[in-house]
């Protein structure tokens, strides 16, 4: 048999549930992982080995009572910006580097009603801004299938630990494509959820309109069952949704009959690499022949202004976030100063890296008076038709299919200095969150021996018709199954 740190969420669970392994020993055989290969990808920011291995005693005791849920004595790890009470949560930031919630998130607490096992925190962008994971304060988190590269971004961290076993699954967010890209970059499976689906109680705000949390996962099926776990009504997240929580298993099926899927001409943007472009129209024709019918001429005119939009809506709600990061109530302080206003200035400038001062600063001046009307506001218009757009392609076909990326993953330092190369680098996934709709991104080949990733667009609250493309598609192909050449 493989190593169990190989094997997927359902797999382990049959194992688990047949008393064939325990959790003690899929825990530790994660934990050896982390250790055998951390040195040269860095996705974690905290291991909490001990811990976990009291979890996984735990579960492993519920398993003996025959009481074992779906993601029961699984271990995971957890984006650094999702709250663990008595485990530091550093959002990847100086500022939050000693913070130890006094809390779980809600995702957290319904994790642990099943008995998941945690086993750490991942590596992320400062405040989840960033698509390559170097913007962590700490250190930057290398992609497993060539190492001089970036692992796509913000949630890094969580993608590398899927792809190279050293988490059974992966929790992430995504606020303008941080689960989607860096699962397209490291060749797993990653859903961002439609607004409102996932309680975001315990999240550290960044784009409070666009954040979601969501699972990264070895297959489709992994990402169903944490789906059923973290979905739903929470009454501490205002924005959450009051819908029921399908089970999301129900509809994966291998093929697509009387399914309707568009492609939209304008996500195959100038600048995208050529194989790139091939690898999709590969795997679209995959689609249509296990049965869906593809329109290769859908349009959504609007995207074009989704960059500027998300640069202009994103920043201002991160400045006002942001804003409560004074070195008074919580995080670090600068101590050193000679007035109040001295000390929050410190706190800011000592605490906050270059990228989210950025943001800061881009926001304030998008929300300042004589600007709010001509920026934030015209952006908020731009907002509603693409979110309109979206709306009337639906009424026309079941998903839409695009690229997750415009290229494979790029070189690390590659982008650093210019942030709109950087910025672009979302260009496919941002429309999305400024929609709220949901997508998945799913392994769908190779270009130059790096990972192609095809994101799945779906109406609002319709996840499970997604997933059941992905799983179909997943089944006639077996890019899932591919593993980076890291020992
Ligand atoms: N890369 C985008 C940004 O920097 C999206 C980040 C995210 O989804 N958290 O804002």
């Amino acid at each position: 048999m493989n190593e169990l740190c190989e094997l997927t969420i359902h797999e382990a669970h049959q194992l688990l549930q047949q008393r064939e392994i325990s959790s003690v020993e899929l825990t530790e055989s994660t934990l050896q992982r982390i250790a055998e290969t951390e040195d040269r990808v860095h996705a974690c920011l905290t291991i909490t080995n001990d811990l976990a291995l009291e979890q996984a005693a735990l579960a492993d005791a519920c398993a003996n009572e025959g009481q074992a849920e779906a993601l029961t004595g699984i271990p995971v790890l957890v984006k650094d910006l999702i709250c663990t009470t008595g485990i530091r949560t550093t959002c990847g930031s100086r500022m939050l580097e000693t913070f130890v919630p006094p809390y779980d998130a809600t995702v957290i607490e319904k994790l642990k009603a099943q008995k998941a096992v945690i086993i750490g925190k991942t590596n992320m962008d400062e405040f989840a801004m960033g698509s390559s994971t170097e913007h962590s304060a700490f250190f930057p988190t290398h992609n497993p299938w060539d190492l001089d590269r970036v692992p796509g971004g913000s949630s890094g961290g969580s993608a590398v630990a899927v792809a190279t076993d050293q988490a059974i699954y992966a929790l992430g967010s995504d606020t303008g494509g941080s689960i989607r890209q860096p699962a397209g970059f490291c060749s797993v499976v990653g859903l961002k959820p439609t607004y409102g689906r996932v309680s975001r109680f315990g999240l550290v705000a960044f784009a409070s309109s666009l954040d979601q949390i969501g699972p990264l996962t070895k297959d489709v099926t992994d990402c169903a069952l944490v789906m059923n776990c973290i979905a739903g009504h929470d009454a501490r997240d205002s924005t959450s949704a009051r819908y029921p929580v399908p089970d999301y298993t129900t509809q994966l099926v291998p093929d697509l009959k009387g399914l309707r899927i568009g492609i939209p001409q304008e996500y195959f943007v100038e600048g995208m690499q050529g194989e790139v472009r091939e690898t999709l129209e590969t795997a679209i024709n995959k689609l249509q022949e296990i049965g869906a019918a593809i329109d290769w001429k859908a349009s959504l005119p609007s995207t074009r202004y989704a960059l500027a939009v998300y640069y202009i809506l994103a920043p201002s709600e991160a400045s006002a976030n942001l804003a409560r990061y004074d070195g008074v109530k919580y995080g670090f302080s600068a101590v050193k100063a000679s007035s109040v206003i001295d000390a929050t200035e410190k706190t800011r400038q000592l605490g906050f890296g270059t990228e989210v001062k950025r943001r800061i600063m881009l926001g304030t001046y998008a929300l300042s008076a004589g600007y709010y009307d001509a920026y934030y506001v015209k952006a908020q218009k731009v907002r509603t038709l693409i979110r309109q757009e979206f709306d009337q392609a639906f009424q026309e076909f079941d998903a839409l299919v695009t690229p997750t990326s415009p290229t494979v993953p790029f070189r690390l330092g590659e982008k650093l200095e210019d942030p709109l190369q950087m910025y672009l680098s979302d260009v496919c996934t941002l429309p999305i969150n400024i929609a709220g709709v949901p997508a998945i991104s799913v392994p769908a080949g190779f270009a130059d021996g790096l990972p192609v990733g095809m994101q799945i667009i779906g109406k609002p609250f319709d996840e499970e018709t997604i997933l059941r493309i992905a799983f179909a598609y997943e089944q006639a192909t077996d890019w899932h199954k591919k593993r980076p050449p890291l020992q």
